[in-house]
């Protein structure tokens, strides 16, 4: 289909297959922009949803667990009576009512542990912790840290990692205003661990996503420090409730999103929640949706390219039947014509044209083909006309005028030939010479005209006699040759006899004979030029006048 691209319809389908190529490039990239764009928005949104969520829990417990400690340090009952035990008890409910907390105790402004749950700490002193220093003057927050005193005296958790709190405190104030000492509930930080993973669902996990809660230096508080790898997250992180893509200290990008997690009004904790995800994983939809693009863009564009060629087919074919027709006619089938059913107007106007143009070239052709033959004809007449007067030039140009004999010319060529054949065949060759005796004197006594005429007569007497035989040719003046091919001496000498008896008793005018002396010669082997035999011919001849005259001599 695509080898060479000379053809019409190909030029066209690969035409609209680039323009097809280039668009669904250009729209898949920018769809590719806008979805990735919109899909690492939305991913983004959906983790800063997660923290918030994650923010809101931890917040929602921080400022619960202050309030049931305040409640607790406000219930002045519980302080009244010298053994604390309706503290006591409170203590124990509140402790049963809450799983984490570790710990929930009272000490008194010494720092004397006076009443605490399940006597834990009981009569310890707490007057350097933390929790106590500032809960003198309020309600106060602990940041998270590891269990001091308390590490021995609780259960050791199952998974090994070190027991950690967030201390809770409020001051006990008298009726009378003064101080009477200090509450505190040490809540296990592990709530915020069942937080987190409450958070963090099987979907979650999946898609790699990461929570974190650091603190105001960006220290990282979850998950615990024996987390592998001992993560730290990156210097600069996203505004409050915004997210953004950061490379982390593995160096990969992570689509990270932080919120701040609201304290309680007493302690400013400056908790954040971070929550991380691969980049590749939250872009992973979107290699989908282009890997998806692309295939349908390649498959609109061959399918496209497919109804191009269909197309391109039905404008080229009407040219294609033409130039088949125009071949067909060229190899000489004068019988092709144009079709004349085209739905396209240009090709329908073509063919008509090209058919009109045919028919008047076959025309032309027939009417020169007519010529031609009249010609020919004609040529051909000519030619048998040429010929003719050729032939009747030659003969004209052989023939002595005044006796219509042959001539010298034609004695010439004939006596080439028999000497030829002679010197070949080894056949006899005989020549006679006759000449008229005094023949000056028929010219000088009845004039040139009669002399003609005798001449004449000569001829004639001597072609009937000689017949088929030979030929007889004047050789000059007077005189005449006898060609006599395939005749002996003999035969030739009675010839010669025979003529010279009958020209004895012709009468050429009234009372005119005339006589003539005859030299025989024959061709002998040996000769080497044919006027040879002539001369010999002539020779006898010459004897012949010698010895009188009228007679017949033959050459030795
Ligand atoms: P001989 O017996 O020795 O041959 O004597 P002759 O007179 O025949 O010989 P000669 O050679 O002396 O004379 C030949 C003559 O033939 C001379 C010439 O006028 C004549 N003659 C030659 N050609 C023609 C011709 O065409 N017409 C006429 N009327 N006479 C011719
Ligand atoms: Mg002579
Ligand atoms: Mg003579």
């Amino acid at each position: 289909m695509f080898g060479g691209f000379d053809t019409f319809r190909k030029r066209i389908t690969l035409l609209s297959g680039g323009l097809l190529l280039s668009l669904s490039f250009v729209l898949i990239t920018s769809f590719y922009q806008l979805t990735s764009t919109r899909l690492s928005n939305a991913s983004g949104e959906s983790l800063v949803n997660l923290s918030q969520s994650i923010s809101n829990m931890l917040s929602a417990n921080l400022m619960e667990r202050e309030r049931e400690v305040l409640l607790l340090s406000t219930r002045y009952s519980l302080y009244e009576s010298q053994d604390l035990s309706a503290l006591q008890y409170a203590i124990d409910q509140i402790k049963s009512s809450y799983k984490d907390y570790a710990w929930i105790g009272f000490a008194n402004v010494e720092g004397a542990v006076l009443a605490s749950s399940n006597g834990v700490l009981k009569g310890a002193d707490v007057s350097q912790r933390p929790w106590f220093i500032h809960g003198r003057s309020g309600p106060f927050v602990g940041d998270v840290h590891k269990a001091l005193l308390l590490e021995s005296l609780l259960p050791k958790p199952k998974d090994g990692v070190p027991i950690r709190f967030v201390d809770f405190a409020a001051p006990v104030i008298g009726q009378n205003g003064e101080l009477k000492g200090v509450v505190a509930t040490h809540a296990d930080w592990a709530w915020v661990r069942e937080v987190l993973l409450s958070s963090l669902t099987d979907v979650s996990k999946r898609k790699g996503i990461d929570i974190f809660i650091i603190d105001n230096e960006h220290s990282v508080l979850y998950p615990d420090n024996h987390f592998p790898n001992n993560i730290e997250v990156p210097k600069v992180l996203p505004k409050d409730g915004q997210f953004k893509s950061l490379l982390w200290q593995d160096d990969e990008k992570y689509l990270t999103s932080l919120v701040s997690v609201r304290s309680p009004e007493s302690t400013n904790l400056g908790w954040q929640i971070v929550v991380r995800q691969p980049l590749s994983i939250a872009m992973s939809a979107v290699k989908e949706v282009h890997k998806l693009l692309l295939f349908f863009g390649v498959f609109a564009t061959l399918l496209c390219m497919l109804l191009a060629y269909k197309f391109a087919s039905t404008l080229s074919r009407p040219l294609e039947r033409l130039a088949l027709t125009a071949k067909s006619i060229q190899q000489g089938n004068r019988k092709a014509t144009f079709q004349d059913d085209s739905q396209l107007s240009e090709v329908l106007s073509l063919s008509r044209s090209l058919q009109e143009m045919m028919s008047s070239l076959l025309e032309r052709e027939q009417s020169l083909m007519q010529m031609n033959v009249t010609l020919e004809t004609k040529v051909r007449t000519r030619t048998a006309e040429l010929e003719a007067s050729n032939r009747s030039l030659e003969a004209i140009a052989r023939q002595d005028p005044l006796t219509h004999s042959y001539n010298r010319l034609a004695l010439d060529e004939a006596l080439l030939d028999e000497y030829r054949l002679a010197q070949e065949s080894n056949h006899p060759l005989a020549v006679i010479m006759v000449d008229a005796d005094h023949f000056k004197r028929v010219n000088d006594n009845y004039g040139h005209t009669v002399g003609d005429i005798v001449l004449q007569k000569m001829a004639k007497l001597l072609a009937v006699q000689v017949g088929v035989k030979g030929m007889v040719a004047r050789f000059g003046g007077e005189e005449f040759t006898v060609l006599l091919p395939n005749t002996s001496a003999l035969e030739a000498q009675s010839v010669a006899d025979t003529l010279r008896e009958e020209l004895e008793k012709e009468e050429m005018i009234d009372g005119l004979y005339v006589t003539a002396s005859f030299g025989v010669a024959m061709y002998e082997i040996g000769d080497c030029h044919y006027e040879q035999v002539l001369k010999r011919a002539d020779a006898a001849l010459y004897k012949a006048k010698e010895q009188g005259r009228n007679r017949v001599v033959v050459s030795d």
